[in-house]
């Protein structure tokens, strides 16, 4: 059953209202600045125009193609606040099927991940220049990167921690201890920023897995994250590669995947390769 779009916007509405600046509560607002009073202002009539639209509009979809256009069309009215909120994103996908769901977590995933690569332009990390810095400078450098990615993902890891690992790993994301382990012989080299892109994608996967309706993540993604995670050994690298967990975090961090033999089961926010 197709739900009625009018829903979608008096969610959307309700919840921009809640988060806009100064509207936190009944005695709330009363110091706001007067600017972000009027800019929060200016957001909410705007948000009443388009719900009086919606309400006079078509109120049922006729085929699947009349959805996504209707989705696309909601998901561009709202713009900026659509993405720049983890909440007004999930009550969207709440007022969608399990097609608009992925549509919105599509444009949400690449919105973090065009997020998470521009702090690389950021000479406070050095990317560009990272061959003539010293090792203390690069775990400065990565530490504070970290902490950039890890508020832009908003999970739940709470450190990072260099260590001398074997020559094999570049590093790995502990669920349980929520923390970020990089391999110390791997410092030279700017793969490293993509290690804690990559890493802590799987921090965010654990996270949505664990608390579902925080997360701007589809039910169909969470059950395929939500399966055991398959480690990596020379017999099934395929298998490895191409579970869901590891093809997203892949794709997140802008890898590369050479071993490609089996199609993985599912590609989330990612289209296949060519
Ligand atoms: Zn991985």
């Amino acid at each position: 059953m197709r739900r009625n779009l009018a829903y979608i916007w008096i969610a959307l509405i309700a919840l921009l209202a809640l988060a806009a600046p100064g509207c936190a509560g009944p005695d709330g607002g009363a110091a706001a600045p007067a600017a972000e009073a009027t800019g929060a202002s200016a957001g909410a009539s705007g948000g009443s125009a388009d719900l009086q639209y919606s309400l006079e509009g078509k109120q049922e979809y006729e085929t699947p193609e009349e959805q996504e256009e209707e989705i696309r069309d909601a998901m561009e009215a709202m713009g900026n606040e659509l993405l720049a909120d983890v909440r007004v994103a999930r009550a969207l996908m709440d007022s969608l099927d399990d097609d608009g769901d992925r549509m919105v977590e599509k444009a949400y995933d690449l919105k973090l991940q065009a997020d998470i690569f521009a702090l690389l332009e950021d000479p406070r990390f050095g990317y560009a220049e990272w061959g003539s810095l010293s090792d203390d400078e690069r775990t400065q450098n990565l530490t504070a990167f970290y902490s950039e990615v890890d508020a832009a993902l908003s999970t739940s890891a709470v450190g990072l921690v260099f260590a001398d690992e074997a020559e094999n790993i570049a590093g790995y994301y502990n669920a349980s201890s929520h923390i970020l382990t990089l391999n110390t012989k791997h410092l030279s080299e700017q793969g490293l920023f993509h290690t804690v892109i990559h890493e802590m994608r799987h921090a965010y996967q654990s996270d949505a897995v664990a608390n579902p309706t925080g997360f701007a993540v589809s039910a169909e993604t969470i059950s395929w994250w939500a399966q055991p995670f398959i480690d990596p050994t020379e017999e099934n690298y395929d298998a490895y590669f191409t579970q869901p967990r590891e093809w997203d975090a892949r794709n997140f961090a802008k890898s590369d995947i050479e071993i490609f033999s089996v199609p993985p089961p599912y590609t989330g926010s990612w289209d296949m390769p060519a």
